[in-house]
């Protein structure tokens, strides 16, 4: 492969609740899955384009999930090194602190939250303890956008950027799934706000494409595929058919992921 290619957004799920997770992902999204969540998987799929290295997340439904899935998230990253992970907490969890101190501890990268199957509003009161004792210390992944719910729409995602400068924020999608022309007006500018193009593509021209990643800049997005939802193959070609130049697609395939997380 002539690239390097990091993948920056990628799930997976212990192996025993792997296929209902996945099947559930789908109906959720109302979109047919290409794969099952499941490490083994992932890598196998991201072999077909040389995928270097993953950020591998999963968040919890509930708060009692946390602890588990951190500590699934950490023995994934024993087993494949090319795994970066992140961890995950919950605005209700009894001790955002210590889920903080726990996802450190495992080494872990990084925290992602998903607001719409957690169930929080990105800007309420409890999510905002957590960005307090994350900003300037570990980045968060948050998913963004959904037509039918509002929990992590753009508006909300703004109110992050403003009120916790120093966070180092990931916003996926585009900043925020199906809601894109809000995400390109409300979040664009923002000095430590990066986004991921996954689960974008298949769903704008190309024109859309090349004009958002434009206007959130060059240098501040990264690619990726949000496994099980797509195929690596399939989103890398149509990443390359947005026509960027050699070292524009360096960038948003490997080295702004690096430059951002600092690896
Ligand atoms: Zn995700």
């Amino acid at each position: 492969m002539d690239y390097e290619v990091i993948d920056a957004h990628a799930h997976i799920f212990p192996e025993k609740i792997a296929e209902n997770a996945t099947v559930n992902i789908g109906k959720f999204y109302d979109l047919g899955m290409d794969n099952t969540g499941i490490s083994e998987r992932l890598v196998k799929a991201g072999e077909t384009i040389g995928i270097s290295r993953y950020l591998v997340c999963s968040t919890a439904t509930v708060p009692h999930q946390v602890s588990s899935i951190n500590h699934f998230i950490a023995e994934e990253c024993e087993k494949y090194s090319c795994f970066f992970g992140f961890g995950t907490t919950h605005p209700l969890s009894e001790s955002i602190e210590n889920d903080i101190k726990q996802i450190r501890e495992l080494g872990l990268h990084g925290v992602k939250l998903h607001p719409d199957f957690q169930t929080f509003d990105a800007d309420s009161p409890d999510a905002f303890r957590i960005y307090e004792i994350i900003e300037g210390k570990l980045p968060l992944l948050i998913h963004c956008g959904d037509p039918r719910y509002d929990y992590s729409a753009p508006q909300k995602i703004r109110r992050i950027c403003e009120n916790f400068p120093k966070l180092k924020l990931q916003a996926a999608h585009l900043g925020g799934y199906c809601r894109w022309d809000d995400a390109e007006e409300l979040l664009t500018g923002f000095e430590n706000l990066r986004v991921d193009i996954s689960s974008c593509m298949a769903f704008m021209s190309r024109e859309d494409a090349v004009r958002r990643i434009k206007k959130f800049g060059i240098e501040r997005c990264f690619f990726g595929c949000d496994f099980p939802m797509w195929n690596h193959k399939e989103e890398f070609e149509r990443f390359l058919s947005l026509g960027f130049s050699r070292d524009e697609n360096r960038l948003i395939l490997a080295e702004n992921f690096k430059n951002f997380y600092e690896i």
